[in-house]
C-alpha cells in the first residue's frame, strides 16, 4: 500500500546518528561490535542473561521484532535487555570508551515501531533492547493523577492500565496500541489529542535518563532543565530514557473511526479540513484526510479515499463538526467503523504489529494550511491531512523541535508505503522521493514550505534536526555534547 499523508512528521538513525549532530553513513559504520561484547561479557559474565548473541533462538526472536525489515535486516553483535536503569548504567559504562573512540555504534530500540531504517538497530554494534523495562505507576495526589512508566512500555499497555482503574483517566500517547512510549515521548509525538494538549513530549512532566557517563539523571524544569527540554523533540541524542513521568487528565469515550470511499471526493475533504483548522470550532477534533493506493481496492481502481477522524469530548450523538467528513458520499459503507469507543478501542483500531515481512517507508515535509498547495499534493500522489496544535509547544520555555505557538497551524505531508519485496525498494523509494520532491518544490513555488521535519515519519536521508532551525540545532548539540550520544 502506498499512501501520502499531509501531516507532522520525521526520521532518526541509530542512536548516535540521529539528529545529525554526527552523519556516518550506515557503509561506513565501525564494525568492531565483537570487542564491546567481549567487554560487556567481562562486566556482566559469559552466561548472564541480559545478554543474547547472535546464533541464538531468543536473538532470531528479538532482532525479528521490528515494523520495518529495513531494521530486522540488520544484525547487531549482541542485543542487550536491561531491566533497571542501574543495568542501562552499568552497559552505558562498559561501552562508553569504544564508543567514545568510534569504534562500534550503539542502538537503542524501544518498541521498535519507527520504520526509519537503521535508527533502532545497528549492523554488527550493539542494540540495547528495553522491552523488559515494562513498569508503570499511577500516582494520585491532591489534584492530579501522574503516570511513572519505563522505557519498554507499549501504548496499549498504558492504555489497559488506565482503563480498568474507572477514573476515567486518559494520557497523550501514541494512536497505535504497539507504538513504544520512547521513540514517541522523544521525538515529539501525535496522539489523538494533539488539537488540545499539543505533542506527546509537552505532556512529559520529567525524565528518567541514563548520561553518556553512566550517571542516572532527572531532567525536568526545574533539574537539568536544558536536558530536559533537549529530550522533547531532539530524540535519542542525550541518553537513553529509563523512565518517563506523564500527565493524565480526565477522559470520556471518544467518537471517531475510518471511513473509506472513491478518491473523486478527496479535493471536497481537503477544502473542509483546510475550513476546519483555518475557522477552528473546537480543539477536540483530530483529523487525518488521506488518499491511498491499495491492492484490496483494485476492483475500484485500486485509489481509494481515507478519513480516520477524532471528536475527543464525550458525545451522545455523533458530532456535527465531523460529518463534513463521516458523511461523505459514496463510501464504502461496510468499511466505515465511526462509532463511540474507548482509547484502547481508538488505538487499536490503527494498530500495526510488528510482523517481520514488511519493508516500510515514511518521509514527510510541511506546508502552511491552505488548500491549493494540499490539493496540488493530493494531484501529485496519495495524501492525508492531519491536524494539530502548537498553543502547548511553549509550555515549560519550550520543547527541542523548534515550533512553537507563531508556527502554526501547519499540515504534515507524509508519504507512507508498505512492500514485501526487497526487488521493488529501488523503484518504491525512488518513487517516494520524487513525489515528495514535487510537493516541495510546489510548496515552495507557493511560498506555503515550513523547513520542518518530524522526526517519527522522516526518511533517513531526512535532515530532521537540522530542520528545526540553526540556532535549536545548536543548542541541541550544546546540550549533547556528552560524548556517545
Ligand atoms: C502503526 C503505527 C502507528 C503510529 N502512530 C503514531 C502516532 O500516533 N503518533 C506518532 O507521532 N507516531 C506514530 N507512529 C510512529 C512511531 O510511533 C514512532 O516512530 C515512534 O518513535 C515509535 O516508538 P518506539 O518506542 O516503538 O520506537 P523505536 O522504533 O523503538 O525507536 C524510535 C527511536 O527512538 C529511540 N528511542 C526509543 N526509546 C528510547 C529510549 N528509551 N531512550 C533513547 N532513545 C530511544 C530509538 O533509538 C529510535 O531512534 C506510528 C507508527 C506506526 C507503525
Amino acid at each position: 500500500m502506498l499512501r501520502l499523508l499531509l501531516f507532522l512528521a520525521s526520521i532518526v538513525l541509530a542512536a548516535q546518528y540521529a539528529a545529525g549532530l554526527v552523519t556516518p553513513s550506515l557503509a561506513s559504520a565501525p564494525r568492531d561490535g565483537i570487542t564491546a561484547a567481549g567487554a560487556l561479557v567481562q562486566a556482566f559474565g559469559a552466561h548472564d542473561d541480559r545478554l543474547v548473541f547472535q546464533g541464538t533462538p531468543q536473538y532470531k526472536k528479538l532482532n525479528g521484532d521490528y515494523l520495518s525489515t529495513f531494521n530486522s535486516e540488520l544484525e547487531p553483535v549482541l542485543i542487550f535487555l536491561p531491566s533497571t536503569s542501574a543495568d542501562v548504567a552499568k552497559f552505558v559504562k562498559c561501552v562508553q570508551p569504544l564508543v567514545g573512540l568510534g569504534l562500534v555504534y550503539i542502538a537503542v530500540r524501544g518498541g521498535g515501531q519507527q520504520p526509519t531504517p537503521a535508527c533502532n538497530n545497528v549492523a554488527q554494534g550493539v542494540t540495547v533492547d528495553l522491552r523488559n523495562m515494562a513498569g508503570i505507576t499511577v500516582n494520585p495526589t491532591a489534584n492530579s493523577v501522574t503516570l511513572e512508566v519505563e522505557a519498554g512500555v507499549r501504548w496499549g499497555t498504558v492504555y489497559q492500565i488506565l482503563q480498568p482503574l474507572g477514573l476515567g483517566l486518559g494520557v497523550a500517547g501514541g494512536r497505535s496500541n504497539t507504538n513504544g512510549v520512547g521513540g514517541l515521548v522523544l521525538s515529539g509525538g501525535l496522539s489523538f489529542f494533539s488539537s488540545r494538549d499539543g505533542f506527546i513530549t509537552d505532556n512529559v512532566i520529567s525524565f528518567e535518563v541514563v548520561l553518556a557517563s553512566g550517571q542516572v539523571v532527572t531532567a525536568d524544569p526545574w533539574t537539568n532543565a536544558d536536558l530536559y527540554k533537549a529530550m522533547r523533540g531532539g530524540g535519542n541524542n542525550f541518553g537513553i530514557m529509563t523512565k518517563v513521568t506523564m500527565r493524565t487528565f480526565q477522559q470520556g469515550s471518544l467518537y471517531g473511526g475510518s471511513g473509506f470511499y472513491p478518491p473523486q471526493s478527496f479535493p471536497s475533504q481537503v477544502d473542509a479540513i483546510v475550513s476546519e483548522l483555518n475557522s477552528p470550532t473546537t480543539s477536540e477534533t483530530h483529523l487525518m484526510v488521506s488518499v491511498a493506493y491499495s491492492k484490496r481496492f483494485e476492483a475500484f481502481g485500486g485509489t481509494v479515499g481515507l478519513n480516520q477522524v477524532y471528536y475527543t469530548a464525550p458525545t451522545a450523538e455523533p458530532p456535527q463538526i465531523l460529518e463534513p467528513f463521516t458523511d461523505v458520499q459514496p463510501q464504502f459503507d461496510v468499511l466505515n467503523s465511526m462509532r463511540n469507543m474507548t482509547l484502547i478501542d481508538a488505538a487499536n483500531e490503527l494498530t500495526t504489529p510488528n510482523t517481520n515481512d514488511q519493508r516500510v517507508a515514511y518521509m514527510n515535509l510541511h506546508v502552511k494550511m491552505g488548500s491549493a498547495t494540499l490539493k496540488s499534493a493530493s494531484d501529485i500522489y496519495l495524501a492525508a491531512l492531519y491536524r494539530f496544535s502548537l498553543r502547548k509547544t511553549s509550555n515549560n520555555d519550550g520543547n527541542g523541535l523548534g515550533l512553537g505557538p507563531s508556527n502554526g497551524p501547519i499540515m504534515s505531508v507524509l508519504l507512507v508505503a508498505w512492500w514485501d519485496n526487497p526487488g521493488d525498494d529501488g523503484l518504491v523509494l525512488g518513487t517516494g522521493k520524487s513525489i515528495l520532491e514535487q510537493i516541495r518544490s510546489e510548496a515552495s513555488a507557493r511560498g506555503t514550505l515550513i523547513p520542518f521535519i518530524y522526526m517519527d515519519y522522516a526518511f533517513n536521508d531526512q535532515d530532521v534536526i537540522g530542520s528545526y532551525g540553526s540556532g535549536n540545532k545548536k543548542f541541541l548539540q550544546t546540550v549533547s555534547k556528552s560524548g556517545i550520544f
